[in-house]
Order: structure tokens, then C-alpha cells, then sequence
């Protein structure tokens, strides 16, 4: 008899071997499900693989029964089965948790993979408010409720609309109710004839080059779609994806984090007359479920979602779309860290499908892609309608005197603005009253005592927080060194920025949009409604202003820290930099504002950032991987960093001086390990933490030093005291 090799969700990198359960389904398909005793639990396992008995390392005797085989169809379909299994072997994840994660949390639970009937009430064939007593209201009033919905309504929907759902029996002992079971209804599932909704614009010769090309395609295609802002990418997948539904497909569109808003979902469900489901956090468990399993058998036409929705099945596929595709949420920073863009690729490949990656700043990677000739490269120079390009300015700010960060000269053109009757935003990607209190007589910061970090001052309400382990305390009324009173805010957050703000332009609503400001529910929506209505006012704002919205009245965006990124000791500090800034320019200059940016810098001589923001992003780009390239840093070499943390100091650093001593004797040719370092917070929520680089020209060595490296790790003797990840193309160091 054969038996079921499983992977379980652990944090081993192995399958475990168990025997068939003894009743059902002994020739259970990979992919299926299945319910066994682990340790003292119950957990659910995918099946991977049957084998003979005498294969498994594990002796006869001590072979485990499974409980229950819980699908009959694997509840993967083999395409997304494989794409994870190839994501877990190149992340280096334990395959059990990696195909847990690609699974909606109920079916990670054990739940069926079948839509939960829900019992509607309606009224019955002939039913009519004649056939009740005048004087029983409350029963006169259900009924007419159920005729207003013949589809049926339920219980709860009823109470809403203030029916008494007590009185159901009632009626239905009178023949004149009676309830169905009935799956969810799929929102906007009437299928129309005709997909378009509205009449799609008139392209320009480059949009209309990209869409062509697409049309065209037969099967896989790599598309970098290199748009600057306003030159109407999304109009280009709209029409891409027009061509898809027209064809019974479905489309699959990745968002960052901080674009799927209501307004992107909005674009999509006002052009077709299609199922349009967005996949977004505010989803419970059930509602997720639904709208994986409407994706899965087709019903679901375009689905929209952040990174984890590159693991939605998808019966007819047609296109995948990557927006903004440089941006980092689409790489998971804990656990599986899987680049959802990377597996887009992947997955399109698999599929046959065209791919179609847009941004007005791609990543250096994807860029190189196109240069190499991997992806084709297409681009909108335009912005569309009649909108023009802002004009930049680097503000030399060297030797003048600041008020809390803003210079007189852009106060003054900020003055100029408002007078003219626009707005303006001022970007700062700092949230917080101020950075950092410190001793005006000994010049002592107040430190995180947990962290090797400043404690922010917050004014809204007065407080301290650590930004990197989330502690926070009251505001101290003397140094811990000098006892001194004179404790003083050093640098600015957005709100001492609102602050000031305030004081030079005190007849000017002033709108802040940080995590903070944003906290309560439709925080965010009153105060677009509010900036949408046109009137001057000043938008203050971290990156969370940066993407997604549109500000049509914007004429003036000035970033106050211009220089933040450019000597931060990643290598990527100078894209992140450039990608951020030319994000945040976007939000100017919209419809037929012409707009200008600002950049108050120490570093107005700055050749990149001349570059920049002169020459555009494309000279830039290619100046920057020409800098890589003499540096023999990604994407001309691949990396791969070890973190390691412990709760005394140097012990994640010992563990990966091990690491290293023990690799120079195994690991291929050609792969390097480079540290270790401490991290650059060394100490972080009480935790000492090291890391070390794992550097190779080539994929290959590369993965086969990581497999060795995980499998020495999981055995090292120190692994008990190190918490060690492992995160294969890491986008931060
Ligand atoms: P992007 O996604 O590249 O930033 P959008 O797709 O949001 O740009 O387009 C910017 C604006 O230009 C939108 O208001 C859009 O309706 C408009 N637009 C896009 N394409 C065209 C076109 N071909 N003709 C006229 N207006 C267009
Ligand atoms: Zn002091
Ligand atoms: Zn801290």
C-alpha cells in the first residue's frame, strides 16, 4: 500500500510521511487535503506525494494514520499547486506553510471548498397583503418586505429593513412565506451582452501601441509598461482588459497596498458589465472564500487585490496586471517572502497569458529585464488629455535659516499658491510631532529602551513612541543624564509642520494625512471629499499622499527632506529616493493645472538628482544600473540575507560567523557570503540582531549554497537560542 507524503504548515523545511486514513479515500490525488495528528494537535496537510512504504525514513511502526482525506478534487488546481511549490523551493520556505498561505484562511481551517447556502425568505406564488387581518401589522409589514424582494431576502437583511423575522413561521403556517437555500449572490453577476458599461476613450498612438501589442499576443508575454504619471496606463489596462473579457476571460490586476481604494475598484466597475471583485483587508474569512471561489470557477471576471492575490485560482485566464509595479508591498516582509510581482511572471509564463508590469518609475530590476531583452518595453512619454508636466525646482536650502524645516522661500511660494486660488501639498515622510527630544544643556536624546532608536515626539495626544517596537510613554519632564528641564523637540514630523503651518497661513484649512490622522474609520475619504471640493487649502503628508489619489487643484508640491534617501547605507536608497519623489511630483499638475515641484535640498548640486529631475527617470535609471553594474550589485548579481537575532548581544552574530566558516568549505564556487554585520538598529524590540549577505553572479549556485545553508541551519546546535530568517532577493537590508 502506498503513503501519503504531506506538507504540513511547520517551520520545518520537510514532508512527513503518514498512513492512509483507514476508511476513505486511499487514492487521494496530490493537492487534496488532509486532516492528521501532529505533535499533540490535529492539523491539515496538503498531500504531495504517494510512495511506497518503504521509502519513507520513517520505521513501519511508527507511521501515524492520517484522520480524514477532507477533498475529493484537490483543492489547489495543479497550476497554483505548482506555482507555490516553485515559490517555496526559490524562497526557500517550508512548502506546508507556503501552501497554507496561498490558501483562503477557512480552507486553511479545514472548511469545504463549496459555497455556503444561505436560507432566503420569500413570499409565496399568490401571496397578497388581503390575505392578512388588517390589525396584524407587524405580519402585514413582513410580507410587504418579502414581495419587494421576489429573489429572496434573509434574515438578517430583513432586520435591517425592519421586519420582525419572528413572524416568518407565521406566514409560512399560512402559505404565504416560504424560505430556499440558496449560494451567495455574486455582486453584479446579470451578465450582460455587451461588456463595456461606458464608451472607452479614444487612445493616443502610444497607448493604442501597448493595447495592439497585447491584443496580439499569442500566449506568454512580459510586458514593462514604463507610463509617466497622468499618461494613462490605467486606461491601457482597462482596454487590454477589454479585450480579454471579450474573449471569456478573466483578468487578474495586483495593486500595492495603498492603491486599492475604492476609487481604483470604481474605474474598473464603471467601464465593464462584468463581475468586478476586489480582494481587499475590510473581507471576512467567508466573504474571502466566496470571492476565491467565484474567481475559481469563472463567475468572477476581473479580480483586484494586493499581494497575496497572485494565489487566486483563476478558471479562464487572460491577462495578469502588475500596477505600479516597483512599488515594495508587493514583497512580503515575514515569513513566506515572496515577491508577488516575480511570481506575476511566473505565473503568466505558466499560463501562457500576457503580463503587463506598469509604472512611471520601474524597479531597477524589471528595467534591466527590458534592457536584456526578457521583457519587451513599452512606453507612454505623453501625459494624456491636455494635462502638461510639472516643472521641478531643487531649492537649495544650505545656510538658511529653517522655520521647523520649511524654508522662507518656499513659504513664500507657498503663499503665492494659495493666492492664486489652488492648493498644495507638502510631502514629509516623517509622521509625529518630531523625531527625536533632546537635552538642550547636555544634549542627551531620549532613547527607545528597547530599541537603538530616538523616541518620537507626538503632540495629538502628547506622548512618546518608538516608530520600530511600537512602545510609548509619557513625555519625561527632565534629562536621565543632567536632570536638566530643557527637553526640546529636535526636527520636525508632519504635525509640527501642520503646526506651523497654521501660524503662517491661519485663514488656510490645513488637512495632515499620516498613519495617525487616518486612524478612525473614513478619516481618509472625509478629508478627500473635502480637498475634492477645490477650495485653497494645504495637504501635509507622509507617503500615504503619494500614490493612489489624485488631486486635480494641486499646483504646488514641495518635498521638504529631498536629501532623506540619498546617503542611506542601502544600495537602493537612491532609487527608493528618485521612485518616491517622482511618485509624490505625480499628484501635481493634473487636467489643466500646470504644476510645479519643489524640493528643498542640502544637495542641489547632486549629479543623480539633477539627473532626475531634469533628465527625467529613464536617464537616471540607466545611470544607476550602470553604477550597479560596476558594483556587481543586484540585478547584475542576486543576493540573499541571513538575519539572525538573539536576546544577548553577539549571539546571532556568532551563529552566522559559523555559518560562514562552515560555508567556506562547502558551499559551490562562485557564491559568497559577505559579513557578518550587526544590523544597521542593532538592537531592535530588545533583540540583538546580525545579518550576513549571501552574494552569486548566478541563480543557480546560489540556490543550491541556500538549500545547504537552511538545511545546516535548521541542525546548528545555537538554533535554539538564534531566531534565523532567511529572505532570498531582499528589497532592504
Ligand atoms: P496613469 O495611470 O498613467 O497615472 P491615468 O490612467 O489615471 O494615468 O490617466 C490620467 C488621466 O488622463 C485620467 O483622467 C484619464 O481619464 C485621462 N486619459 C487617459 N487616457 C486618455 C486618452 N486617451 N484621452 C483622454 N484622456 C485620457
Ligand atoms: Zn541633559
Ligand atoms: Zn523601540
Amino acid at each position: 500500500m502506498l503513503i501519503f507524503r504531506l506538507a504540513i504548515p511547520s517551520p520545518l523545511h520537510r514532508l512527513f510521511d503518514y498512513r492512509p486514513p483507514v476508511y476513505g479515500a486511499v487514492d487521494a490525488a496530490p493537492g487534496c487535503r488532509v486532516r492528521v495528528p501532529f505533535g499533540n494537535r490535529e492539523v491539515i496537510g496538503i498531500l504531495v506525494d504517494r510512495v511506497a512504504e518503504t521509502e519513507s525514513d520513517c520505521p513501519p511502526d511508527k507511521l501515524k494514520a492520517a484522520l480524514e482525506v477532507l477533498d475529493e478534487i484537490p483543492v489547489l488546481c495543479d497550476e497554483l499547486y505548482q506555482l507555490t511549490c516553485w515559490a517555496a523551493r526559490y524562497y526557500q520556505h517550508p512548502l506546508g506553510d507556503a501552501l497554507q498561505q496561498a490558501l483562503p484562511v477557512l480552507l486553511r481551517q479545514g472548511q469545504s471548498d463549496r459555497f455556503q447556502h444561505q436560507t432566503l425568505w420569500r413570499a409565496s406564488q399568490d401571496a397578497s397583503l388581503s390575505q392578512l387581518a388588517s390589525n396584524a401589522h407587524r405580519q402585514r409589514e413582513l410580507l410587504q418586505l418579502l414581495l419587494e424582494h421576489p429573489q429572496g431576502i434573509s434574515t438578517d437583511a430583513l432586520k435591517a429593513e425592519g421586519g420582525d423575522p419572528k413572524l416568518l413561521r407565521t406566514l409560512e403556517s399560512k402559505g404565504l412565506a416560504a424560505s430556499m437555500e440558496k449560494r451567495p449572490q455574486l455582486p453584479h453577476a446579470d451578465e450582460q451582452e455587451q461588456v463595456l458599461r461606458e464608451a472607452p476613450l479614444t487612445l493616443n498612438n502610444e497607448q493604442g501601441a501597448v493595447v495592439s501589442r497585447l491584443q496580439q499576443a499569442n500566449g506568454f508575454l512580459p510586458l514593462l509598461l514604463e507610463g509617466v504619471t497622468g499618461s494613462g496606463k490605467t486606461e491601457v489596462y482597462l482596454q487590454a482588459i477589454q479585450h480579454v473579457l471579450e474573449q471569456g476571460k478573466q483578468a487578474l490586476v495586483l495593486v500595492p497596498e495603498i492603491g486599492l481604494t475604492p476609487q481604483t475598484t470604481a474605474r474598473f466597475k464603471a467601464r465593464f458589465n462584468v463581475p468586478v471583485l476586489a480582494l481587499h483587508s475590510g473581507m471576512t474569512d467567508r466573504q474571502r472564500l466566496d470571492a476565491w471561489l467565484w474567481a475559481r470557477e469563472g463567475s468572477a471576471r476581473i479580480l483586484i487585490g494586493t499581494r497575496s492575490a497572485i494565489f487566486t485560482p483563476l478558471k479562464h485566464p487572460g491577462i495578469i496586471i502588475v500596477d505600479e509595479e516597483h512599488d515594495g508591498s508587493f514583497k512580503q516582509q515575514d515569513g513566506f517572502r515572496y515577491h508577488a510581482r516575480d511570481l506575476a511572471v511566473y505565473r503568466a509564463r505558466q499560463l501562457n497569458v500576457p503580463v503587463l508590469l506598469g509604472s512611471a518609475t520601474p524597479s531597477l530590476e524589471s528595467l534591466q529585464n527590458a534592457l536584456s531583452g526578457r521583457f519587451e518595453h513599452l512606453r507612454l512619454t505623453q501625459r494624456a488629455g491636455n494635462a502638461r508636466p510639472p516643472k521641478f525646482e531643487l531649492m537649495d536650502i544650505k545656510q538658511q535659516t529653517l522655520d521647523a524645516g520649511l524654508s522662507s522661500g518656499l513659504l513664500a511660494r507657498i503663499h503665492q499658491h494659495l493666492r492664486q486660488g489652488t492648493q498644495v501639498l507638502i510631502f514629509l515622510n516623517r509622521r509625529g510631532f518630531s523625531p527625536a527630544l533632546v537635552c538642550h544643556d547636555c544634549g542627551t536624546p531620549v532613547d527607545c529602551t528597547r530599541c537603538d532608536a530616538r523616541m518620537t515626539l507626538h503632540r495629538q495626544p502628547p506622548h512618546l513612541h518608538c516608530h520600530h517596537c511600537d512602545r510609548q510613554t509619557p513625555i519625561p519632564r527632565r534629562c536621565s543624564q543632567c536632570g536638566s528641564d530643557q527637553l526640546r523637540p529636535a526636527g520636525s514630523g508632519t504635525e509640527r509642520i501642520e503646526d506651523r503651518l497654521q501660524v503662517h497661513f491661519p485663514d488656510v484649512p490645513i488637512h495632515r494625512v499620516d498613519r495617525d490622522s487616518t486612524q478612525r474609520k473614513n478619516a481618509l475619504e472625509r478629508i478627500m471629499t473635502e480637498v475634492h471640493k477645490g477650495e485653497p487649502c494645504i495637504l501635509v503628508g507622509t507617503q500615504m499622499l503619494a500614490k493612489g489619489h489624485h488631486f486635480p487643484k494641486v499646483t504646488l508640491v514641495a518635498i521638504l527632506d529631498a536629501d532623506a534617501g540619498l546617503f542611506s547605507a542601502d544600495f537602493r536608497g537612491m532609487e527608493k529616493t528618485a521612485q518616491l519623489t517622482l511618485q509624490v511630483a505625480g499628484r501635481a499638475g493634473r487636467a489643466d493645472h500646470p504644476g510645479e515641484v519643489v524640493l528643498q535640498t542640502m544637495q542641489a548640486d547632486h549629479p543623480m538628482l539633477n539627473t532626475l529631475v531634469h533628465a527625467g527617470y529613464e536617464p537616471f535609471a540607466r545611470e544607476e544600473l550602470r553604477l550597479r553594474q560596476g558594483g556587481h550589485l543586484p540585478p547584475f548579481s542576486h543576493h540573499a540575507l541571513i538575519r539572525a537575532e538573539a536576546n544577548r548581544q553577539g549571539l546571532a552574530e556568532n551563529f552566522l560567523l559559523s555559518l560562514r566558516e562552515w560555508g567556506q568549505q562547502y558551499l559551490p564556487e562562485h557564491v559568497h557570503c559577505i559579513g557578518p554585520f550587526p544590523a544597521l538598529m542593532e538592537k531592535r524590540a530588545g533583540l540583538f540582531r546580525a545579518q550576513m549577505l549571501i552574494q552569486a553572479g548566478q541563480r543557480k549556485p546560489l540556490h543550491q549554497a541556500l538549500a545547504l545553508l537552511v538545511s545546516m541551519m535548521q541542525e546548528h546546535p545555537e538554533a535554539r537560542r538564534v531566531r534565523w530568517t532567511l529572505d532570498v532577493d531582499p528589497i532592504d537590508s
